[in-house]
């Protein structure tokens, strides 16, 4: 049977709820078939950027995303030795017109939730829906669920993160590509460190990095810190969001990591949620649409997660997405238009993350400073130099301050 003018989303996360949400503005229905059987609060913390929070208060869920985050005012960028690099003003303080927050990712997956299921209707959003395939003939589009009967639709759109198996029709021989670079993920609840509103990247990839931010105020001075620590490694595995991590895999590289305003290692000791996950991402493709068919999120251009651009970029390509099928007479054409803005766009940003990373200020001051503890930086590098470094990554990743105003 072929839903007349429905679009099929498949996967709930970040781009399919709003896809849903920015199609439903536009007065387009839309389902969301998600593989889980049902939606609950998982992960760690995501960093929202301000070009990320300007297509939530298009949706509206600005205010309430504020309200279940940490507004970032600063970015500190130190050395391992705990020495202060360079340090901006980020968000509203750096005059953007929206805010940089650290949220759980849980709580920004279930904002999205909740407001599709009230806007759309919860029979809208059907869970334990695992696709397995897409099928098409002439303009119809068959998904193909696990244990379930198919579903026809005249649209379908893989927003099935990652591992993609409406991707993997169109690319099966594709594999994801390992950076050489591991991470763990955590989350302890501490006396909150510096402003309480800084994000702070410590390290360099080259001998082990860290970022962290807090997520969540506890109340008496406590915040609930999101980190992630990054080593150089070998060996691949297979990525799983949710896998969870042995502190004695990584600690030995942070051991020393005890500054006057952190100590790292009781840090790690006191998380209470630890995760492992690889660094992977996919090389970037020539084509995401098919007929009736395409790709957004990260089924369609997974990268490094060290930019906090990711989730951002999936929020664009649902709105761009909606835009093109609310203006166009033939939806398959519309397909092709968000693909021509999009895929260019995201593709620079897959490509900028592997070789241009955030952290590359932490890595020049390294190298220039033979690694070792400085007396003064000056001497090595400027501030303005340094800023022009930390400017260049953001017009590259889109979140510059013209462009997301
Ligand atoms: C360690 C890490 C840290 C990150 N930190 C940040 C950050 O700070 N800031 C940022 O902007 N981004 C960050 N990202 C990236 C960001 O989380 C992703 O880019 C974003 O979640 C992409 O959203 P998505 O909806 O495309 O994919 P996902 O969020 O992965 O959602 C995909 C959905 O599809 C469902 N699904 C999967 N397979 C199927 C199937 N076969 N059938 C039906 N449903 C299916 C899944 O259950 C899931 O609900 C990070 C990523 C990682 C790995």
């Amino acid at each position: 049977m072929i839903a007349s003018d429905e679009i099929a989303i498949v996967g709930g996360g970040i781009a399919g709820l709003s896809l849903a949400l920015n199609l439903h503005k536009r007065g387009i229905p839309s389902r969301v078939y998600e593989a889980a059987p049902e939606l609950k609060e998982l992960g760690v913390g995501i960093t929202l950027l301000p070009h990320a929070m300007r297509e939530l208060a298009a949706l509206g869920l600005d205010g309430e995303m504020i309200a279940a985050a940490i507004e970032m005012r600063e970015s500190c960028f130190f050395n391992r030795f705990g020495q202060l690099l360079y340090r901006e003003k980020r968000g509203r303080e750096a005059g953007y017109p929206y805010p940089e927050l650290g949220i759980p990712r849980g709580k920004l997956h279930m904002i999205l939730y909740r407001a599709a299921v009230s806007r759309l209707g919860g029979d809208r959003i059907v869970t334990g829906h695992h696709c397995i395939g897409v099928e098409q003939e002439g303009r119809d589009v068959r998904l193909r669920f696990r244990g379930r009967a198919p579903v026809g639709c005249a649209i379908a759109i893989g927003c099935d993160g990652v591992n993609s198996a409406v991707r993997r029709q169109f690319y099966p021989r594709e594999d994801l590509a390992f950076g050489g670079i591991n991470s763990w993920r955590g989350v302890t609840p501490m006396k909150s460190i510096l402003t309480g509103h800084s994000y702070m990247r410590i390290g360099s990839i080259h001998g082990g990095k860290m970022v962290l931010y807090p997520i969540a105020d506890l109340g008496g001075g406590r915040q609930l810190v999101n980190w992630v620590v990054n080593i150089q490694s070998g060996k691949p595995e297979k990525n799983d969001w949710n896998k969870p991590g042995r502190i004695e895999d990584f600690l030995d590289h942070f051991k020393d990591w005890r500054f006057d305003w952190l100590d790292v290692p009781q840090m790690i000791r006191g998380a209470e949620v630890l995760l492992e996950y690889p660094m992977v991402d996919r090389d970037p493709v020539d084509s995401w649409s098919s007929g009736g068919v395409t790709l957004a999120g990260d089924a369609a251009h997974p990268m490094y997660p060290r930019g906090s651009n990711g989730a951002a970029q999936a929020l664009i390509d649902a709105r761009v997405l909606a835009e093109k099928l609310a203006e166009a007479s033939d939806r398959r054409a519309a397909l092709k238009a968000y693909e021509a803005i999009r895929r260019p766009a995201t593709s620079k940003i897959v490509l900028a993350n592997r070789a241009n990373p955030p952290d590359f200020i932490n890595i020049k001051v390294a190298e220039l400073t033979g690694d070792k503890p400085f007396d003064d930086l000056g001497r090595f590098i400027s501030q303005d130099e340094l800023r022009n470094l930390s400017e260049q990554y953001k017009r590259v990743a889109g979140f510059a301050r013209a462009d997301v105003n």
